[in-house]
């Protein structure tokens, strides 16, 4: 017999091959590289699913949408963890740092301040990545390179943890270029952390170097 369930555990054993695959390829261990099974869009159910399979690290893009679905989740099953991967506004700094285990969209000099101080307040200290607009794309999310130091070192201060880089390398266009400078720029900079692949570009994301991948369509199936 065969249903959703078995979709669900099915796909997310395929993407897993697919990490160890191209890590091998790389001389590298894929049991190493985080899978952050990105579950925007998509209701509880779908999610529950995915947990049964065996899948623990999540990832929204909206807080709101993130506080209506999690709670409920984290009842049923100890043992989660749930980060941001879209875009933060700073009036939600507060928000994010209760609910969220990491945030992979630290961008500007304000979110620092902003989480710095949500931090202080709740004790609470997620990890942080630093996303980078690393195709200088106007209006697309993340710091310019050449402001990234100057942020870094704001960061630094405000004692935010720092996990890494994060980069969604511009569409329609190889991305492999684009990950070996954020792996480069990471590496420059003294960051662990690679947060960069999703379902359409993971493979060449691992090959160059990714620490935590951000897969939604390809456990999921496509958004609506
Ligand atoms: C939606 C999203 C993903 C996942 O995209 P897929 O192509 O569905 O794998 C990854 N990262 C970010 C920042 C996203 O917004």
């Amino acid at each position: 017999m065969s249903g959703p369930n078995d979709n669900a555990a099915a796909r997310l054993a395929a993407v897993k091959a697919r990490i160890a695959q191209a890590a091998a390829v790389a001389g590298r261990d894929g049991d190493a590289i985080a899978l952050v099974a990105i579950s925007k869009t998509h209701p509880a159910q779908a999610i529950a699913l995915l947990i049964a399979a065996g899948q623990r690290l999540f990832g929204e893009n909206r807080v709101q949408e993130a506080a209506a679905k999690w709670p409920a989740l984290r009842e049923r099953c100890s043992g989660l963890a749930l980060h941001l991967v879209g875009q933060l506004q700073t009036n939600k700094a507060g928000d994010a740092v209760a609910l969220f285990d990491a945030i992979h969209s630290l961008d500007r000099v304000r979110l620092v301040a902003a989480l710095a101080r949500a931090m202080d307040r709740t004790g609470r200290r997620p990890p942080c990545f630093v996303q980078v607009n690393i195709g200088a794309e106007p209006h697309k999310g993340g710091c310019a390179i050449a402001e990234l130091p100057a942020l870094l070192v704001e960061a630094r201060a405000a004692a935010i943890p720092l996990a890494g880089l994060m980069c969604v390398p511009p569409e329609g266009i190889e991305p492999a270029p684009f990950f070996a400078l954020l792996d480069k720029l990471a590496g420059d900079h003294g960051l662990v952390g690679r947060s960069m692949g999703m379902s359409g570009d993971f493979e060449t994301a691992v090959q160059l170097g990714a620490t935590h991948v951000r897969i939604g369509s390809a456990l999921f199936g496509a958004r609506a």
